[in-house]
């Protein structure tokens, strides 16, 4: 069982990416020691990493790298497999091809584990509901029932946090600018499914949600 000196203790699941950069320094002001937790499993963009690495070094927080292949091999999707378009919007009664089947629970179960052997009680996911193109793995129902699986897999009582849930990506710049870290997300972070770190390319879903999302929050920022 994790001991009382663990409480204050945090694991962010951590990609280098807007969200998960926003949740690393709100863990950091929220809890004692951070750890950043980093997965690849086959992402096109090797550069990620890269990223991720230097993010979590100038905010000093200890970096963690899993290599889980077996999460993007398992299925055929755009995120993993070259040979595949990616589609540009959701389709009308599926989910996008972008969408890697089981991956937020793959990423919380290693997470806990990973937690588990540092003595860290609380877990840090970017997910939200909003905004989004409605991945299951993404909702709040979700988050909260493989919290409480988890804790009975392992008999522990890890809490996951998910600051993000029900913000949009204008919520999300604006909490990025509370914590002060606006500059750096906006310029030091890679959410572009073409792999262009900041403002990315421009034209894919992923470039298209953030700046939509930072558009509107400039013209609301004083
Ligand atoms: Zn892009």
């Amino acid at each position: 069982m994790l001991t009382n000196k663990s409480n204050n203790d945090a694991l962010v699941l951590f990609s280098g990416g807007q969200d998960s950069t926003t949740c690393l320094y709100w863990a950091l002001k929220h809890f004692d020691n951070v750890r950043a937790l980093c997965f690849t499993y086959g992402q096109r963009h090797a550069i990620e990493v890269d990223i991720a690495r230097s993010i979590a070094a100038k905010a000093q927080v200890p970096f963690l790298l899993l290599d889980a292949p077996v999460i993007g091999n398992l299925s055929s999707n755009s995120l993993t497999d070259g040979t595949i378009i990616m589609d540009q919007e959701k389709p009308d009664d599926s989910y996008p091809n972008t969408f890697v089947p089981g991956r937020n629970l793959f990423f919380l179960t290693f997470a806990a584990v990973v937690a588990r052997s540092h003595g860290i009680r609380n877990i840090v996911t970017g997910v939200s509901e909003a905004d989004y193109s409605g991945y299951p793995d993404c909702r709040d129902t979700f988050v909260r029932s493989a919290n409480v699986t988890i804790n009975l897999a392992m008999d522990e009582q890890f809490i996951f946090h998910t600051p993000l849930m029900w913000k949009n990506k204008k919520e999300v710049w604006a909490l990025a600018d509370e914590l002060g870290v606006f500059d750096i997300v906006r310029y030091e972070t890679l959410t572009c499914y073409n792999g262009v770190k900041a403002d990315g390319c421009g034209h894919c879903p992923s470039c298209t949600l953030r700046r939509n999302g930072l558009e509107a929050y400039l013209q609301t920022r004083i």
